[in-house]
């Protein structure tokens, strides 16, 4: 049996629902939001039905079904939970030309109901022909997390220019090509961060309706996006800065705000730890500007990133300044927010996945174990100043993470060692972690520079110092790896 999927309009028709139990619960508000007539024949109705009677919602018909209670019906659906009824409400409904569906027993439907997820006037409807319900279900609800609200909105807009864009446009073939490049744009993504007014100014721009982009509802309606608004709630009249943690180095690992804002950025400014997977992830009329160190060339200076992203903001852009890891973790993210606030650019920033813990994660190092470390750490080896760290007090916390210190592991190890940290706590410096080119050297902190040297490692590194490293003989992904190709 294959069903033909159709949506159909029940304003004004007659439904009938037979049943007032649980079963019928569920069948009766989506068919008064639809618009139809509803009556549902039940001697009782459940606590949350009878709510809906007092509301006005559907007439209730106070006794047991009879035969001719149908003739008017349109749509019927059977919900009692005695099947010898349900199958006399089908024969009724079906010499009555209804349409009928009884709830849970296949051969009496003339038609099924999907399970359905709506963004306004968006449906999407997913059915396994009755036979796993529940895997429709759990299809829907993914669909629910990808579809946001934006699509509503979407459609609401295009509810508003569908009429005067045909009028402007007569050719079809013409129209359909805006139509495809409207639905391919940044529009949506735009609207998903609540950046109404843009959107309508990118249809403006991709329909040639010139006044789209200036409606009533810039008057009142400043963009809505909750988490997008200055603060203050003060109107804005400059671009914006989203200060965006990229992660640790694996693109994936981007948070799904991160990813957004990406979506709308009009300018992308990163630097070397940035993977060049993520840029791309930027519209295609995003101007990219790389602004780390690359060998030959002088690296922008940090007055120099500050100044490009208060400048850009104030063209009226959107800047996306994204910085690996997260921007708060020695990113100097604090001075390029300082000088947006300075600027009066409103500025927003986005945590990111710091390699601390990425980097960590991915080779398979606990920062923290039960019974093992219960504190954990995390410094620089670059300091500026000539100040350096307290290291009797870091040589007392379980685990250890030295940012930036490739080239100082010895004074590191020597620091640790003279202020009587183990020689044999264990030791890991993770390269290029979560990338495909990660490497991780083991040894101890008596080893660990001679180690290093030898094996040529690189930044981006970092090291960890302390005894869960030594859970990673167990954790870490390529052990379990051989050992599932073992077991295969
Ligand atoms: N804000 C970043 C850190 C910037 S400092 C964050 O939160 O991760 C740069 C240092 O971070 C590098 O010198 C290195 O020590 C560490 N690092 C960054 N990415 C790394 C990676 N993929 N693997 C290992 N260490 C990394």
């Amino acid at each position: 049996m294959r069903y033909y999927p159709v949506l159909l309009d029940l304003a004004g028709r007659e439904c009938v629902v037979v049943g007032g139990g649980t079963i019928a619960e569920g069948k009766v508000a989506p068919l008064v939001a639809a618009g139809a007539r509803v009556t549902v024949i039940a001697p009782v109705l459940a606590a949350a039905l009878a709510a809906q009677h007092r509301a006005g919602w559907f007439t209730h018909v106070a006794r047991d079904y009879c035969r001719g209670d149908l003739v008017a019906a349109f749509l019927v659906i059977a919900a009692t939970d005695d099947a010898e009824v349900n199958h006399l409400v089908h024969a009724e409904a079906v010499a009555a030309g209804a349409l009928i569906n009884v709830v849970d027993d296949p051969p009496y439907c003339g038609f099924i109901l999907p399970s359905v997820m709506r963004r306004g006037d968006l449906t999407v409807a997913v059915s396994t022909g009755g036979h796993a319900p529940a895997l429709a279900v759990r299809i829907r609800e993914r669909l629910e997390r990808e579809l946001g609200d934006e699509y509503g909105r979407f459609l609401e807009l295009a509810a508003q220019f569908r009429t005067a864009l045909a009028d402007a446009v007569p050719t079809f073939e013409e129209r359909k090509r805006i139509w495809y490049r409207l639905v391919d744009s940044d529009v949506l993504a735009l609207l998903r961060a609540g950046e109404v007014r843009r959107a309508r100014m990118r249809i403006a721009e991709i329909t040639g309706l010139s006044d789209f982009g200036l409606t009533r509802d810039d008057a009142g309606r400043t963009d809505s996006g909750a988490t997008s608004l200055p603060p203050s709630g003060a109107p804005r009249t400059v671009g914006r800065v989203f200060l965006v943690g990229a992660g640790p180095g694996d693109p994936k690992l981007v948070t799904a705000r991160g990813l957004e804002v990406l979506h709308c950025a009009d300018v992308v400014v990163y630097d070397r730890l940035v993977s060049p997977g993520l840029v791309d992830e930027a519209p295609a009329h995003a101007d990219r500007v790389f602004v780390g160190k690359s060998p030959g060339r002088a690296c922008v200076s940090q007055e120099g990133i500050n100044d490009l992203l208060v400048h850009e903001a104030t063209q009226g852009r959107t800047v996306v300044r994204l910085k690996g890891g997260d921007p708060f973790v020695f990113g100097r993210g604090s001075e390029e927010m300082l000088a947006c606030v300075k600027a009066g650019v409103h500025v927003e920033v986005v945590p990111g996945v710091s390699s601390v813990l990425g980097a960590t994660a991915a080779a398979g190092i606990p920062v923290t174990a039960r019974g093992i470390a219960g504190s954990f750490a995390v410094v620089t080896a670059h300091r500026a100043g000539d100040d350096d760290h307290d290291w009797r007090a870091l040589a007392r916390v379980d685990t250890l993470i030295i940012l930036m210190g490739v080239e100082r592991l010895r004074t590191i190890a020597d620091a640790l060692l003279a202020a009587a940290r183990a020689p044999d706590t264990p030791v890991a410096i993770v390269e290029n972690g979560t990338l495909p080119g990660q490497r991780v050297v083991e040894g101890t902190l008596g080893t660990m520079a001679a180690l290093a040297a030898a094996a040529d490692i690189r930044p981006p590194a970092l090291i960890v110092v302390g005894d869960t490293v030594a859970l990673r003989a167990t954790l870490q992904p390529q052990h379990s790896d051989a050992e599932m190709a073992d077991v295969a």
